[in-house]
């Protein structure tokens, strides 16, 4: 490694030089979607910017443990503890199962991170799946006397967090209890808390709320913060070293998180790093399903909406929010999708380019220092932006070599070779799509020599060859049908 790795912390408000816990092992917590309605753009900004950090710590050497949780209940319809549960409203509208919904839009999340060619997270625990350990978590707030019951619900105690922990809730988001008692509306249900600024642990069931679990306090179902605490220490340990997601869940979800893990756990911080993802807007406001500035991904790489002139690939899409840093607002627009297309395109054709180059005696170009850069760059609290400046100086040497203006040596050549690819393709998550576009025209090629051929045999009665171009593609899954307007040919899964 050529300098140390350094993060922004939000609880710090700084630069900080990151130092894991347990090197060489990292436990990395990002809070995942509520899988109510198709995941947006916005969304999938947080998660791709979340797996560059994956994919770097990896690079680095570091042996990560990525945890990334799917909120499958709890999620109210609004943050302050009020309105239906997000899974259930829609289950209710749709008339379908709580779990049917919880299906659909995870596969639709697996699937669209899938095209982003984002990585797995290493586990994917889901909130319904962990009722006990939060029913646990929140008998030993109470016994702790940090929470309170109201008519079945359970409300974690401010004042008295504060007072045990020396006033640090507000640690994270900087918010003051005085001003988030005079903000805070009041709503229906909240009669229920002794201070508004207090927030759900559990919430008493009403009769017509389908997704219910029993209870020391009855039936009813976690506060949304709850699942996050509890996951992130079962999976993680009781401290562990970053925790992320998009700047909007620094309050409350983050600064509650941090508030139960204390009250549970003790005074020791829950978490080393916070790491915040920022904005993805439309049209300069909050891309956001409430307000229905959205666009979806399948629309983006379909062309069908009304927001933009054409359509654009997964990796042009994945390139642009990478030319972005993480803590930046990111607008998207037309003009700049199309830029990044463009220079996508330069970045790809090199690439392709990289391999043929050849190797001189000596060598004109730096290549040490162009490494260093990049690692500069990506230590400086994954700095994607400047990275990609760096990658263009890389393009500019390649097709320079190769219009024979700048020479390489073959130990420079090798480097160049090896750092791009990594750079490119293993910590940026690119992919070559028109390498891809290559394969399946070759395969189309092939397969209509192949058809070709037999008709050939065919014609002049050598049924031995046409049944062997079948017989053997048979063995490779291709199924080759005759019909009235020729041969058809499919992969058979
Ligand atoms: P949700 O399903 O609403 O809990 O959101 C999932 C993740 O997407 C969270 O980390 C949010 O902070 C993030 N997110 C929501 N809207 C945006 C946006 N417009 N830009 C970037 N991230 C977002
Ligand atoms: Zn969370």
């Amino acid at each position: 490694m050529n300098n140390s790795l350094i993060v922004y912390n939000t609880l710090t408000r700084k630069k900080e030089i990151f130092e894991p816990i347990n090197a060489p092992h990292i436990g990395m917590y990002v809070c995942g979607p509520t899988v109510y309605s198709e995941v947006h753009l916005g969304n999938s900004r947080t998660f791709i910017s979340f797996d560059v950090i994956y994919r770097y710590l990896s690079h680095l050497g570091y042996k990560v443990r990525y945890v990334r949780n799917i909120t499958d209940a709890g999620h109210l319809e609004n943050d302050d503890d009020n309105g239906e549960d997000k899974i259930s409203k829609k289950a209710r509208l749709d008339k379908l199962e709580p779990m049917e919904i919880v299906q659909k839009y995870t596969l639709d999340f697996h699937h669209v991170l899938q095209m982003f060619n984002n990585l797995p997270p290493s586990i994917e625990p889901t909130a319904t799946g962990h009722i006990i350990e939060q029913i646990s978590m929140v008998e030993d707030i109470l016994m702790k006397k940090l929470a309170y019951e109201t008519d079945g619900s359970i409300y974690f105690d401010v004042e008295a967090f504060n007072k045990e922990f020396n006033n640090e809730y507000g640690i994270l988001s900087g918010r003051n209890i005085d001003d988030l008692i005079s903000n805070t509306r009041e709503l229906e249900g909240q009669e229920e808390k002794r201070n508004p600024a207090d927030f759900a642990l559990w919430k008493k069931a009403s009769p017509e709320h389908i997704m219910r679990w029993k209870s020391p306090w009855g039936e009813g179902f976690p506060g949304w913060h709850m699942e996050c605490s509890v996951m992130s220490s079962k999976y993680l340990g009781k401290q562990f070293d970053i925790h992320g997601g998009g700047m909007d869940l620094k309050f409350p979800h983050h600064e509650c998180e941090i508030a139960q893990n204390k009250a549970s756990n003790g005074k020791m911080e829950p978490v080393k790093y916070w790491l915040h993802a920022n904005m993805l807007t439309l049209n300069g406001q909050k891309m956001s399903k409430s307000t229905g500035n959205t666009l979806l991904p399948n629309e983006l790489f379909s062309g069908d909406n009304d927001k933009l002139s054409k359509a654009f690939s997964p990796m042009v899409v994945r390139f642009f929010i990478m030319q972005a840093h993480y803590r930046s607002t990111l607008d998207l627009s037309d003009s700049a999708l199309l830029a990044a297309e463009k220079g996508f395109a330069k970045l790809m054709a090199a690439s392709e380019l990289l391999p043929k180059l050849k190797a001189q005696s000596e060598s004109s170009a730096n290549i040490d220092e162009w490494i260093n850069n990049c690692y500069s760059a990506m230590n400086d609290d994954f700095n994607t932006p400047i990275l990609i400046a760096h990658l263009f100086d890389a393009v500019r040497i390649i097709n320079s070599v190769n219009a024979g203006l700048e020479k390489i040596n073959s130990a420079d050549l090798e480097k160049l070779q090896s750092k791009f690819n990594s750079f490119v393709f293993d910590i940026l998550g690119l992919k070559n799509e028109d390498q891809n576009k290559t394969n399946d025209e070759l395969m189309n090629g092939v397969m209509a020599t192949l058809i070709e051929l037999r008709q050939q045999a065919k014609l002049n009665k050598d049924w031995a060859s046409a049944d062997l171009i079948r017989i053997e593609l048979s063995k490779l899954n291709i199924i080759l049908k005759d019909t009235k307007e020729g041969t058809d040919w499919s992969v058979e899964k």
